[in-house]
């Protein structure tokens, strides 16, 4: 039976043995130990692992049931000793591939992390342009007041409304340089 490669445990049930039996002939004869299988802890994937903290409604959107961060509420888990976002999570499910820039839910569905429902950067610049462009707020403009070129720095509120991105970084640093 240690020949076939059978597991101590399976071995020392068949013929009624001590289980250390198996173990301590397997020694002796010089065979190495038959791999343990994955013990079932912690074998859960990232996939697996987040869809544990959703829980679907109607629509196919998902509301996170899991921790949020104390200081901006963002969803989080924690995964191979690490804690990772959900969001960006459901945007490499989805997608495949890490996000560029951060990740926001963009349906109308606040907080959603459904994988389908979320963007990284260009894809929300992507989808809020095509906003802006349905609801006659694109601007033709091609640069803003500062000269950043519109095509590189333009940016979509939720809404649709275009601003652009570089000037609000701008205006943020110099808020947190002030306070
Ligand atoms: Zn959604
Ligand atoms: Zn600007």
């Amino acid at each position: 039976m240690l020949r076939s490669g059978a597991a101590n445990h399976t071995i020392a049930r068949e013929l009624g043995l001590d289980k250390a039996t198996p173990a301590r002939y397997r020694a002796a004869l010089g065979m190495a130990p038959v791999p343990r299988s994955a013990p079932n802890r912690c074998t859960l994937t990232l996939d697996e692992k987040f869809r544990q903290f959703v829980r679907v409604v109607d629509g196919g959107h998902m509301e996170w049931v899991g921790r949020h961060t104390k200081s901006s509420g963002t969803p989080v888990f924690s995964f191979a000793g690490r804690t990772v976002t959900a969001r960006t999570v459901a945007f490499q499910l989805a997608r495949g591939g890490a996000p560029e820039g951060y990740v926001t839910t963009e349906c109308d569905h606040e907080g959603c992390v459904a994988p389908e429902h979320v963007e990284d950067e260009p894809g929300r610049n992507r989808l809020r342009a095509q906003l802006a462009a349905l609801t006659g707020q694109e601007s033709t403009r091609t640069a803003c007041v500062r000269g950043h070129a519109a095509a590189e720095h333009r940016r979509y509120l939720p809404n649709g409304s275009p601003y652009c991105g570089t000037c609000q970084d701008m205006a943020k640093a110099a808020g947190r340089a002030a306070a």
